[in-house]
């Protein structure tokens, strides 16, 4: 069973977007736990949700696959500002556990200029913080594209960030854009690049894929998603990773510059590559 979704809104609940994922052949989605580049948050609707997790099971659907607000820089420089992005963290993951069992996935964080090993320090004390009381989520680091002073755009970040944790509730979700626009040549290796992922941070941490082509070429560090087919990275590369026997059975999001009945075709496309 594949499990293929996109990012969907979550705003008239998470009912609603399970008969939307539904409707366009999607087992699981992704959603922003708030405005993508806001800070506010919806009040938690706990009935919403039950009646949301009653419908998921009921429909086989794998794991959700939260995004957290893509400001959230838990190593900006500011003190108060980087106390403000854990708050932010550890109110995500306390709303996570109206959805218990789900994936909380973000971008690591940017340095700004503090240094790689400052910022890495910076990303495990606010994690430490934020999963301190228990929830049951695993938050997922996202491999980056190492645009400007991002970390996560090398195995050994995130490794270094998983065992400064030092938590079993930390694992990785893989963008296809960004590791390739990273320098990871999964078009033409991609069992090399897992080979490295499994030597470097273990195969066994990594939880979940962002499926997007990408607009630029190899090694760009650019980030810029493009429909699966249409970029660099090609359908071929796609139809790897929907039949290989380590990444086959993880939830697999659509961040495509697409419509919801385009990102339908999309999911459709996927499952009809399946062997
Ligand atoms: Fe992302
Ligand atoms: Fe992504
Ligand atoms: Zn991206």
């Amino acid at each position: 069973m594949l499990y293929a979704g996109c990012h969907l809104s979550v705003s008239n609940g998470f009912v609603d977007t399970v008969r939307t994922a539904q409707s366009i052949g999607a087992n699981t989605f992704a959603f922003f736990t708030r405005n993508p580049r806001g800070s506010k948050a919806k009040k938690e609707d706990p009935v919403d949700c039950q009646n949301a997790m009653v419908a998921m099971k009921e429909a086989s659907f794998g794991p959700l696959v939260a995004h957290g607000a893509y400001t959230m820089n838990l190593c900006t420089a500011e003190a108060g500002a980087r106390e403000f992005a854990c708050e932010v963290l550890c109110d995500d993951l306390r709303r996570m556990a109206y959805l218990p069992g789900n994936y909380y996935n973000f971008h690591p964080g940017s340095h700004v200029g503090q240094g790689t090993e400052t910022g890495i320090s910076q990303i495990c004390d606010a994690l430490k913080k934020a999963l301190a009381p228990g929830y049951p989520v695993t938050v997922l680091l996202e491999t980056m594209a190492g645009k400007g002073s991002e970390i996560g755009g090398r195995f050994e970040e995130l490794k270094m960030i998983i065992d400064g944790v030092g938590s079993n509730d930390v694992g990785v979700c893989l963008d296809t854009c960004h590791v390739h626009d990273g320098g990871y040549d999964i078009v033409n290796d991609l069992n090399g690049v897992l080979m490295e992922f499994d030597r470097i941070i273990g195969l066994d941490k990594l939880k979940a894929l962002h499926l997007n082509d990408s607009k630029n070429p190899f090694g760009s560090h650019k980030d810029r998603h493009e429909l699966l087919g249409n970029g660099n990275l090609g359908a071929g590369l796609f139809e790897n990773v929907v039949n290989h026997p380590v990444l086959s059975k993880l939830p697999m999001i659509l961040e495509t510059p697409n419509t919801i009945p385009g990102y339908g075709e999309e999911i459709a496309m996927l499952r009809g590559m399946v062997r």
